[in-house]
């Protein structure tokens, strides 16, 4: 599932290709892709605007129109956002197509892709977003894009029970976080995942929030991860590389790489996967 790294890659890749562009027509395939506000909200929403900024919180995607509406896509499970130029073969799930005005004499289409189809797509007035994207409104701290440090993550823990691993998880604490890069940034912060937030030392705390601004960074830096049953691609179809740097994710039963002395563990708790070092992590 595309976490914060990859979502901001989509992003990053929406802002240089589609931003300052005019959606000229839009072709919906599969009506459970724009479930929440319907096919003639979405077409008529769409059509004749013109895309004039790439934002993201958390892991959502959000486009102002200067229509004063906003488009928002969520990747889910295994969503894809692609733009190519128009005649390129669409490839199988293509559930939304966006003709964009001709930028540089080419003609390029922006694909929503999406196998499983938990993703969407939705087209909204930003006045009701209380009614048509709640969740936007209880996204916790966006480590990325909102100011965050030690005095914001200890402040975000503040009163919450239970173990690290669930709260990073937890969209309404920190939005953005995934399976994957909570294990990494654990990982680098040297704290196993069930410690419980309220066990943190002030210095732990202060480790931690830069360990999450860090881990995010640098996987962002490298694309995102792809992995070999997942679909993350960027918008020009290319994988991420930060799979490669993963110290304990997908790593488990082999050798540590930060201490050399301990092979990573892996435990299944709340229905999700954890991976960590025995020694590295305390
Ligand atoms: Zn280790």
């Amino acid at each position: 599932m595309p976490e914060l790294p990859e979502v901001e890659t989509v992003r990053r890749g929406i802002a240089a290709r589609v931003v300052g562009r005019k959606i000229t027509a839009v072709e919906i395939g599969r009506e459970r892709s724009v479930r929440r506000v319907g096919r003639e909200a979405v077409i008529h929403g769409l059509t004749g605007a013109t895309v004039t900024q790439a934002r993201r919180r958390g892991k959502y995607l959000l486009f102002d129109l200067d229509t004063g509406e906003e488009m928002m896509i969520h990747l889910r499970m295994s969503g894809r956002v692609l733009v190519e130029p128009v005649g390129t073969l669409r490839p199988a799930h293509t559930h939304v197509v966006l003709s964009l005005s001709s930028r540089d004499g080419v003609s390029d289409e922006m694909w929503f892709v999406d196998p499983r189809t938990f993703g969407e797509v939705v087209v909204y007035d930003p006045t009701q977003i209380a009614e048509v994207m709640p969740e936007l409104i209880r996204l916790g701290v966006d480590p990325i894009c909102d100011q965050f440090d030690a005095v914001v993550l200890k402040a975000r823990l503040h009163g919450k029970r239970g173990a690290i691993k669930p709260l990073l998880l937890s969209q309404h604490v920190i939005a953005g976080i995934g399976n994957i890069y909570a294990d990494e940034i654990l990982h680098r912060a040297g704290l196993r995942w069930n410690r419980t937030a309220d066990s943190l030392t002030p210095a732990q705390i202060r480790r931690l929030a830069l360990c999450i601004t860090d881990v995010l960074t640098d996987a962002i830096n490298a694309g995102g991860s792809t992995l070999d049953d997942s679909q993350y691609v960027d918008i020009e179809g290319k994988f991420g590389s930060y799979q490669a740097e993963h110290r304990v994710y997908g790593r488990d039963g082999k050798r540590c790489v930060t201490c050399g002395k301990a092979d990573i563990a892996r435990v299944v708790a709340g229905g999700r996967s954890t991976a960590f070092c025995p020694r590295c992590q305390k």
